[in-house]
């Protein structure tokens, strides 16, 4: 593998991912695509923004232009860049819309007029929505209820249309949630951190009864790197084998990690369509070889640590970087 484009490289989960295969490939080159939205920065990469073998884009997927430039170079595709946030897409479904569902058709499109080896489309368990009890296979009926999710179960649709008809090799990744340093604290793991460390209250929907599956950022990339050299075209895998909690406990968690306690909590009402529960069979990633290795609390207590240490990259929130090192090519649009 020498050549993989990542689009969304400097948002939360794209910049472990290049920063863990720019360490465990030395022969690697990676090319960042990413618009640099609010949730995106080049600070998440670290020292990998300085490697040589980097090359920061800094332009939008929707951008047909610069997509079909940047692809040519390329032979392996991981595509991260979305609209990630569940609240805010129940204020902004177009702006979700155009750039999950639009992005990855011109994404498709650009990787299927070169000779593209892979393509990862990285998505959610969100897409099969709400499971009050039993898991979902990769087999499953796609049930979305909130913008978000519905955005994303189109675009995988969209990929997934792209290795039938122009056989671009597409492999569809769906993971539970994530959580690990840097991330944006919209999500309620840095939200409740950030907060909570500030002495600040944090509030908690309906009963905090809402079931998800926790995965450490770092399992999730190694999921994905796993599919990108040995997953089959045309096939889709769930990244699961987090740990279930409801947010209830989640939250009972960070307040101990903390240092706080339940008068930090506000109840308030549920916001609509959150789904209750979420949970995924992962026994076919699991064929490939794949076996999350980070243990829940210890990660978690990782995570608040981080958070200690980096006050000022969450308060106040980042905003974008000066520096230009020479392989950088910044406004390519
Ligand atoms: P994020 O919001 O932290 O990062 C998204 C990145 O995409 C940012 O760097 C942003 O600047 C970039 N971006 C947005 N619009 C763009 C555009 N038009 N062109 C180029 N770049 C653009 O998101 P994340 O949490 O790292 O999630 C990454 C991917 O993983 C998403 O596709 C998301 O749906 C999926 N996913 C996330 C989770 C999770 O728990 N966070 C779980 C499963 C799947």
């Amino acid at each position: 593998m020498n050549a993989v484009l990542v689009t969304g490289g400097a948002g939360f989960i794209g910049s472990h991912y290049v920063k863990s295969l720019l360490r465990s490939d030395t022969t690697a080159r990676v090319t960042v695509l990413d618009a640099l939205t609010y949730a995106g920065h080049v600070k998440n990469l670290g020292e990998a923004f300085l490697d040589p073998r980097l090359t920061f884009v800094h332009g939008s997927i929707l951008d047909t232009a610069v997509v079909d430039q940047v692809m040519a170079s390329h032979t392996h595709v991981v595509h991260f860049a979305a609209e990630s946030h569940v609240d805010r897409s129940l204020a902004g479904e177009a702006l979700f819309a155009e750039t999950n569902v639009l992005g990855t058709q011109i994404l498709v499109n650009a990787a299927s007029r070169h000779p593209i080896q892979r393509f990862v489309h990285v998505s959610t368990d969100e897409v099969y929505g709400p499971l009050p009890d039993g898991t979902a296979t990769e087999d499953d009926p796609l049930r979305p209820t909130v913008p978000y999710a519905a955005t994303k179960a189109a675009s995988d649709l969209i990929a997934l249309s792209a290795y039938r008809t122009y056989g671009l090799p597409v492999c569809v990744t769906r993971s539970s949630n994530n959580f690990g340093p840097a991330q944006h604290p919209e999500k309620i793991i840095p939200l409740f951190i950030t907060r909570l460390l500030r002495g600040e209250p944090v509030t908690l929907h309906g009963r905090g009864e809402h079931v998800r599956n926790w995965l450490h950022v770092s399992d999730h990339c190694a999921g994905i790197d796993l599919v990108l050299r040995a997953g089959t075209p045309g096939e889709v895998y769930n990244i699961g084998g987090g740990t279930d909690l409801t947010s209830r406990e989640l939250t009972g968690e960070l307040l101990r990690l903390c240092g706080a306690d339940w008068n930090a909590i506000q109840y308030i009402p549920d916001r609509r369509a959150n789904d209750i529960r979420y949970s995924m069979a992962w026994d076919k990633i699991a064929q490939l070889g794949y076996e999350p290795r980070r243990d829940f609390h210890e990660a978690l207590a990782d995570t608040v640590q981080w958070y200690r240490h980096h006050h000022r990259r969450w308060t106040p929130p980042p905003r974008a970087c000066a520096v230009t090192p020479p392989h950088v090519i910044l406004d390519a649009t």
